[in-house]
């Protein structure tokens, strides 16, 4: 892949300007990789141009929803599981357990089916029924379970690990606070940004879940450009890490909730510890503009982002314009829009969410759910 990575880097300058439609083709292909875990990263970065034009910035996004299971979540997935192979914690056969209803499950079946473990998933059950089938069409086995706080014993976190704890050669992957996580990022997402913009870039931004993506790519980042770089965290409403940053350091209880899903934490995770005082600073992003965003970028860019990825947008747009023109600015595209659709583009839903009005006249036309 790096002999890819030079010839096009090569091809670009012998081929001058006005070439690079030719040349980012040539950059992004891939020989035959082997079995479904290697085609996991290696995404595009996608120039966003009417933001880019707007902003006087390059804005970029890694095109995370290309990945095979359609998320980021399927690096860390592939981490967290290479990671207990080789600390001898799983074996031929072996069971991986997790506790989640999002996009971390999806990317561990895939990562299971292809490596031949069984697969089992506790969650809350007041997820949708449709995040259970497709967990299941994914060969996994899913339990929800009552949706009770963390302090509880019943939460599904606690009933994943205790799951793991009752078999023989099996993991709880505990995605929050292993920072196999983390290191995904580290060893794939901050290379491949560095290599794809050959280290001309000023700024990065993301929102958090567990903290994986925003840890380890800040990590690489700051390292590569000897701490030029400069990173944000990314966080919608009622999460409470905006504030701790703000504060320097004080975990404040914030009320409220966001249509995001996916991101927003009540605790500083140990995938986030290590690297959270390396940020530069945080920006807190409003649903309103979250939802605008979403069909901004369909609309203007054709991309259909699912709300997470369109936050992390709008953050990165707030960094352009507070950089000033001539920065490029990375985030990340977490995910599509597919899993959501029924709710981000139904009028009735944002109405009932206080969000219709966000959106402008001339973008009605995509109300079509
Ligand atoms: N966006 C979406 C849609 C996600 O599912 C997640 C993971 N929960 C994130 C963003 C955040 O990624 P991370 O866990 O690496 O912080």
């Amino acid at each position: 892949r790096q002999s890819v990575r030079r010839f096009a880097t090569t091809a670009a300058r012998a081929a001058g300007e006005g070439s690079t439609a030719y040349c980012t083709r040539v950059s992004t292909a891939q020989g035959v990789v082997n079995g479904l875990t290697e085609a996991i990263g290696n995404t595009p970065l996608i120039r966003l141009k009417k933001l880019s034009e707007q902003t006087g910035c390059n804005v970029l996004g890694k095109a995370e929803f290309q990945n095979p299971g359609g998320s980021v979540k399927d690096r860390a997935a592939l981490f967290v599981v290479k990671d207990a192979e080789e600390k001898g914690l799983l074996k031929p056969g072996g069971t991986v357990v997790e506790g989640t209803a999002g996009n971390t499950g999806i990317g561990l079946a895939h990562v299971c089916r292809s490596k031949g473990y069984k697969l089992v998933i506790y969650m809350p059950n007041t997820q949708s029924q449709g995040k259970i089938d497709l967990l299941r069409l994914l060969g996994a086995e899913v339990y929800p379970v009552p949706a009770v706080a963390f302090d509880n014993p019943q939460n599904y976190n606690h009933q994943a690990r205790r799951h793991a704890e009752s078999l023989d050669n099996a993991v709880w992957t505990n995605q929050f606070d292993n920072i196999a996580n983390r290191q995904a990022h580290i060893d794939t997402t901050g290379p491949e940004i560095w290599a794809q913009t050959e280290g001309k870039i000023d700024a990065f931004t993301c929102a958090t879940g567990t903290g994986g993506t925003l840890a380890g790519t800040t990590r690489y980042l700051k390292t590569a450009s000897d701490g030029r770089v400069k990173s944000f965290l990314a966080d919608p409403p009622g999460s409470v890490l905006h504030s701790y940053i703000q504060s320097g350091g004080t975990l404040i209880d914030r009320s409220g909730s966001s249509i995001t899903e996916g991101i927003g934490q009540g605790r500083v995770t140990d995938n986030l510890q290590p690297d959270i005082d390396l940020l530069d600073g945080s920006v807190s992003i409003s649903d309103e503009k979250t939802i605008e965003m979403v069909y901004r970028c369909l609309d203007e860019e054709g991309l259909y982002l699912g709300a997470s990825s369109a936050m992390n947008v709008v953050a990165a747009k707030e960094v352009a314009e507070k950089l000033g023109k001539g920065n490029t600015v990375v985030t990340i595209l977490c995910d599509g829009a597919y899993r959501y659709a029924d709710r981000l583009f139904s009028s009735t839903w944002l109405e009932s969410k206080n969000l219709r009005s966000s959106i402008p006249k001339h973008l009605e036309k995509y109300f079509v759910l």
